[in-house]
């Protein structure tokens, strides 16, 4: 299902034998992050390496993405790319989390074999922004009186977008 990745990990045997996964997960198999994608055409790339540092068991890499969102100002879609690195220490305790050397972000785990999907998923769903918006300004925050409208610089070509944008919805 997930190419050559396995669905589930151990990650303390992974961690024992300095393992790397690498590889692309199809952005439909994330079920929670799907429910806020405008549409989960896609994948995520996915760069770990599982290694030991004493007897902590840490998760290593990079996800990458690019996400279709709702844009919370114009509510089109917009492309929002995401480049998460992740260092992950595996522990099985709120109390052992709080352990933790500030560098390493805990990964509480209570079964030997956890989800591969959910690990990502979580990364990706604490990176998207509360309320991911265009970067440019996509929407012109006094349209609806013709007054300021005609104020409007003319030569922000970002604003003009934004009007012909919104006149072509009306
Ligand atoms: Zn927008």
């Amino acid at each position: 299902m997930l190419g050559r990745l396995p669905n589930f990990i151990d990650p303390h045997a992974f961690a024992d034998k300095r393992r790397q996964l690498s590889g692309d997960i199809a952005l439909n198999q994330f079920s929670r992050l799907s429910d806020v994608l405008s549409d989960d055409q896609g994948s995520v790339n996915i760069q770990l390496s599982f290694l030991k540092n004493r007897r902590l068991s840490l998760i290593q890499g990079d996800i990458q993405t690019e996400l279709r969102v709702d844009c919370q100002s114009c509510l089109k879609i917009m492309t929002l790319p995401l480049a998460v690195s992740i260092n992950l220490a595996v522990v099985e305790s709120l109390a052992q989390a709080e352990k933790l050397a500030s560098e390493y972000d805990p990964l509480i785990v209570n079964e030997k074999k956890i989800s591969l999907i959910n690990v990502i998923e979580d990364e990706l769903l604490l990176a998207i922004p509360d309320f991911p918006r265009h970067e440019h300004l996509c929407l012109e925050p006094a349209k609806q009186t013709d007054v300021i409208e005609t104020t409007t610089e003319p030569n922000n070509p970002f604003s003009i977008l934004a009007q012909l944008k919104n006149t072509g919805d009306l």
